[in-house]
C-alpha cells in the first residue's frame, strides 16, 4: 500500500503503518493536551490508542498464522485508522479452511480477554465498560473490553468483518461457493440498513459502519462472481486478437494515428518477430509535448513489461493486470506475440458471460462443467 512504512516483522511478516494512522495519533495527543494542557493526558492517550493497535496487529497475526498452517502467506499486515488489514495471498476456499481463518483472528481477542481477567478479577480490580476513555480509568480493564468490543465487532455477519466469512464459510458447507456469497453479502447488506436506520437517530458513527459494510459485501459478491466466471478459462478466450503493433523506428505519429482511428491505448512494439516494448498512451502523451510528432517509438516505450502465455488462467493473469499497474499485457506465445489483454475486454468477457448464463441455463460453475463461453 501506499503512503506507509514499515514498522516491524513478526513471524516473517511484514507490519506497515499507513500515513493517516500518524494523523489519528497526532489527533489524540493534541486534543488530550489541548483540553486540558497536560502532556501526561496526551501521553496516556498515545499510550492507549497504540496499544489497541497493538493488539489489533494480534488479531491481524491470528489470521496470519492460522493461514499459514494451509499453506496460504501472507503479504503484510496494514495498520490504518479504521483498523487493521491483513493482506493474505488468497483465502482458503475450503469452508472448513475459511472457518478456521477467519475465527482465528477474534479467538486472539478472547484468549487476551480471559487472560487480562484473570489478572483482575481475583483483585476485584475490573470496571465497567462505561469507564472506557482514551485518557484515565483503570488501564487493564480498558483493555479487556477493548478486546471484547474487538470479538463483537469482528463477529458481526457481514463481509467485510470476519463473521462475514464465518457465515459465508458455514453456508458454503452446505451450497455452492458462489450462492453461499450471496446469501452471505445479502444478509451483510440487509445488516448495513439496520445500522443505517439505526445510526441515524441514534449515533452517526454507524452509518459510517453501515457504508463500510455495504462496500464490503458488494465488492466480495462481485469478487466471488468475477472469480467464478473466469475460473478454467484461458487467457486465450478472453485476449483481443485484433490489434495494432508498432516497430521501433516508427515515428510515434504513427501510434497518434492508431489512437484516432481505434479503442487501443497501448501498442506492442515488435522487432524480429518479437515484443520488445509498450507504447502506451499516457507514455506517449508525456512525451509528445517535448518531443514532437517525428520522435521514434523506441525512445519513447517502455522496455520493462509483463507479458502472459495465452494458455494461463484469465483468474490468475487478471489478478496480475491489477497489481502491474499497467493497462494492458501483451500475450506471448513461444516469443510470439499472439493477443492483448485489458481490464476492459475481461469486463466485456464477464458482461457477455453474465448475459450467456441469463439466457442459455442457470450457469453451475462446478469443477466438471466450465461455464459457458461465447463462440470464438
Ligand atoms: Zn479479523
Amino acid at each position: 500500500m501506499k503512503w506507509s512504512w514499515r514498522i516491524a516483522r513478526v513471524a516473517g511478516i511484514d507490519v506497515y503503518l499507513h500515513a493517516t494512522f500518524l494523523i489519528l495519533l497526532a489527533w489524540v495527543g493534541l486534543s488530550h493536551y489541548l483540553a486540558r494542557h497536560s502532556l501526561g493526558d496526551a501521553a496516556d492517550g498515545l499510550l492507549f490508542i497504540s496499544t489497541l493497535f497493538g493488539i489489533v496487529v494480534l488479531h491481524e497475526l491470528g489470521h496470519a498464522l492460522a493461514a499459514r498452517r494451509y499453506g496460504i502467506r501472507t503479504r503484510d499486515i496494514t495498520l490504518l485508522p479504521i483498523g487493521g488489514v491483513a493482506r493474505l495471498e488468497r483465502m482458503p476456499e475450503d469452508p472448513r479452511q475459511e472457518l478456521v481463518v477467519a475465527l482465528a483472528g477474534p479467538a486472539v481477542n478472547v484468549v487476551l480477554a480471559i487472560l487480562l481477567l484473570a489478572l483482575l478479577v481475583p483483585a476485584a480490580a475490573l470496571r465497567n465498560f462505561g469507564d472506557v476513555q482514551l485518557v484515565g480509568g483503570h488501564f487493564l480493564s480498558k483493555l479487556v473490553w477493548v478486546n471484547v468490543a474487538l470479538v463483537v465487532f469482528n463477529l458481526i455477519p457481514a463481509f467485510p468483518m470476519d463473521g462475514g466469512r464465518v457465515l459465508r464459510a458455514l453456508l458454503a458447507m452446505r451450497m455452492e461457493y458462489v450462492r453461499a456469497t450471496e446469501i452471505a453479502a445479502r444478509i451483510g447488506q440487509g445488516l448495513a440498513l439496520v445500522f443505517g436506520a439505526v445510526g441515524l437517530f441514534w449515533n452517526p458513527f454507524l452509518i459510517f459502519i453501515a457504508l463500510f459494510v455495504w462496500m464490503g459485501a458488494a465488492g466480495e459478491a462481485g469478487m466471488v462472481q468475477m472469480k467464478s466466471a473466469l475460473g478454467g478459462i484461458p487467457i486465450r478466450q478472453v485476449m483481443i486478437t485484433d490489434y495494432q503493433t508498432l516497430s521501433p523506428q516508427d515515428p510515434v505519429s504513427r501510434a497518434v494515428e492508431h489512437i484516432m482511428a481505434g479503442f487501443q491505448q497501448d501498442f506492442p512494439v515488435i522487432a524480429g518477430g518479437q515484443v520488445i516494448g509498450i507504447l502506451t498512451r499516457a507514455d506517449l502523451m508525456a512525451e509528445l509535448a517535448q518531443r514532437g510528432l517525428s520522435a521514434p517509438v523506441e525512445e519513447v516505450m517502455q522496455r520493462e513489461f509483463q507479458t502472459a502465455d495465452p494458455a494461463e488462467m484469465a483468474e490468475t493473469v487478471f489478478a496480475r493486470l491489477q497489481q502491474c499497474n499497467c493497462h494492458s499485457l501483451p500475450v506471448v506465445q513461444a516469443g510470439q506475440l499472439v493477443g492483448i489483454l485489458t481490464a476492459e475486454n475481461v469486463g466485456e468477457f464477464l458482461m457477455i458471460q453474465s448475459a450467456l448464463s441469463k439466457t442459455i441455463q442457470p450457469k453451475t460453475a462446478t469443477a466438471g462443467t466450465p461455464p459457458p463461453v461465447w463462440p470464438r
